[in-house]
Order: structure tokens, then sequence, then C-alpha cells
């Protein structure tokens, strides 16, 4: 893959007929509704993040159970799920201790690009095998999926918002609320304004933190802060984030989250923390990117680095309760739904989120 943008021209996303192996045991065959377009594919794309190739991509869902597979037992047609992009195995010592985003074998099968027990559904017309995409595969009509992977949801939730919560959602809420464990009053500053960034605002609102400093380059990214819950707005491009921050919070925010996956605005987030403070990092940077801090801050200031890899959640337990405040009306998520788009439509969509110009949109399925 790697071809170069505008991908409305190079098009590394290629649709095309492909054929799918029934769910085997264990596995559900899941009819996709809504598929959103997300960072974490664009790193994919553009190499950042190598993954085994040819891939059906696609992470953040949701759609409708069609047939199970034996040994199945939660799962039944006609169930609508949302997919866990961590297939959480159960048995490991991640699993065992509450840190299924974590998980060994879900992780290593991940990495592999197969399902959870190695098998890989899909061929293309030549027969050529293809990789999973971290047990998902969503930018299909149709996928298979282990059942560790399918959350099920209250189906009166649109699908095409359901999916946010499949990445967007429960990496940001779940940063603020699993992650860094946020209180009410203290002062957070969000710098990257895409799904998760935004959802980080979210979650932050939720909390009840104060003030919420969102930082972005893009002016329309920080007017939609503001409508989630920003109390105060940074663009990065006119004003020096760090100090900005710094003038904002008394001298540094307890808690900044990163949600841009690049190691100097981590840099800056760390810089605007306030001694005893947290720099909780979401983004994925670059794998030879490192990040160079004084190592006697970290405990003469009592500083806090912490990673946080899908929301630290527990998908199971949160998917279902963020969707819960969703229909309550207290994580205002679709909007940062842009606009739902065709499959044809997908390299168009993924140079639009690489320019900045939409927050999620989310492939609508017809079938
Ligand atoms: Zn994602
Ligand atoms: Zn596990």
């Amino acid at each position: 893959m790697e071809k170069p943008a505008p991908y409305a021209q190079s098009k590394p996303l290629v649709v095309d007929e492909v054929t799918l192996q029934r769910p085997g045991p264990g596995e559900g065959l899941v009819k996709v509704v809504g598929a959103g377009l997300c960072h974490s594919d664009l790193s994919t794309i553009d190499g950042s993040r190598p993954r085994p190739m040819p891939m059906v991509l696609g992470h953040e869902a949701a759609g409708i159970v069609q047939e199970v597979g034996s040994h199945v037992q939660d799962l039944r047609p006609g169930d609508h799920v949302v997919f866990s992009f961590v297939p959480m195995c159960g048995r490991c010592i991640y699993c065992a201790t509450a840190r299924p985003a974590l998980c060994e074998n879900g992780g290593r099968a991940n990495g592999a690009g197969t399902l959870l027990d190695g098998g890989r559904p899909f061929q293309d017309r030549q027969g050529r095998i293809l990789h999973h995409h971290l047990g998902v595969s969503a930018f299909s009509q149709y996928t298979v999926a282990a059942q560790e992977s399918l959350i099920k949801i209250d189906p009166t939730v649109p699908l095409e918002n359901a999916a946010l919560f499949g990445c967007a959602v429960l990496t940001g809420v779940g940063a603020v609320v699993n992650t860094a464990k946020v209180e009410p009053g203290m002062a957070v500053a969000v710098f990257g304004l895409g799904g998760v960034g935004l959802s980080v605002v979210m979650g932050a609102q939720l909390a009840r933190a104060y003030p919420i400093v969102a930082v972005d380059t893009v002016d329309a990214k920080l007017e939609l802060a503001r409508k989630l819950g920003a109390t105060h707005l940074v663009n990065a491009r006119e004003r020096d984030p760090v100090q900005s921050i710094k003038d904002l919070t008394n001298g540094g925010a307890h808690y900044t989250f990163e949600a841009v996956g690049n190691e100097q605005v981590l840099h800056q987030a760390y810089q605007a923390t306030r001694r005893g403070g947290t720099t909780v990092t979401i983004g994925l940077p670059h794998p030879s990117r490192m990040l160079s801090v004084p190592a006697v801050g970290i405990v003469a200031d009592e500083r806090t680095i912490k990673g946080s890899y899908m929301g630290s959640a527990v998908p199971r337990r949160d998917i279902p309760r963020f969707l819960e405040l969703y229909q309550a009306g207290l994580l205002p998520v679709d909007l940062l739904l842009t606009r739902t788009i065709a499959l044809d439509e997908i390299n168009e969509g993924f140079d639009a989120l690489a320019h900045g110009e939409a927050v999620r949109q989310v492939v609508r399925f017809s079938h």
C-alpha cells in the first residue's frame, strides 16, 4: 500500500468483491451498518503504523449479528453490536486484572492481522487470503469477528452513531474517566481535536473539570470543542499553547491529554502540566520517535506520564455505560459525526480526514 496523498487519485483503498467464510466456533457474522474513518486507519494507510497487507481495513463500527458459529453463548442473530478493536481473550493476566486493552492474545492476533484464533476469513477474487484489521475489518458490508470482539448494545441506538463508541468515544472518554480519573474542579488541557480529542473534551465536561482548555490549529474544530464543553480555546498557530495553558490554569493543568500522536506535541503537553500533575498520552507517534524530558522533574515535581490505550477501557463495561450517558444527553456524540459517506467515497473521506476537514465520517452501508 503506502500510496501518496491525495488518496482520491492514488486510491490506496480498493473497493472490490471478496468472499467471506462462515463464522467458525466462537465467531459471529455481522452485517456492518456504520463504520467510522479514524486517524489510526490513516496511519495504516500512510505506513506510520505498519500492518500486514493486503488487509480489509476498518476498526470503528457497529452492526447486526446475522449468524453465529458453535460455542457462542451470549449473542444471537438480530443482536446489535459495537466492535471492540482489541478482542479480549478473558484468560491472560491483563484480562484477569481488568486491563483487557492490553490483552496478550488479542494484541498478538491484531499484530498478525488475524482473528483471535488465527483465522483470516476474507479472500479476494484471485484467492489471496486477506488480513483482518484489529479483529474487526469493518469497511465491508459483512464481516466475521470473534465473540470477544463483539459488544451487545441497546438496539434503539442508531448504529451510525453507535459506531463511534467503538474507538473515538471509548478512547477519549475512557482516557478521562479510566486512565486519568479526573475529579471535579481539576484543570484539563487537550491537545488535538479529532474524534478522540473531542471525546476527551466531552469526558472532561462529564467529570466536571474546570477549566477545560482545547488546543488545535483549526478554528472549526475549536468551535466544536466549545459546543462539547471546552471553556477556553487556543489556536496553536496564533498563540503558544504552553504559555496560554499556564496563564489560564494558574501555572499548568492538573491533567493534559495528547491526542495528536506527535512527540513534539506530547512534549508541549508535558510542559503545560503543573507540578504534581499527569500528562496522558493517547496519540500514537511513529515507532521511531522519542520523548525527552528532564528526568529530575519526574521526582522533584512528582510528575506522571501515563499512556492510555483504548481509554484503558473494559469494553463490555464501558461501551454500554457510555451509550447510556449518551442516551441521557450527557455525551453529545452526534456532534462528532461530520457526515455519512458511501463505501466508494472512502478514499476522498481519508483525504478530508488528513486535511482536518472532517471529525468523523461514517461509511453507511446499503444492503
Ligand atoms: Zn480508531
Ligand atoms: Zn487477554
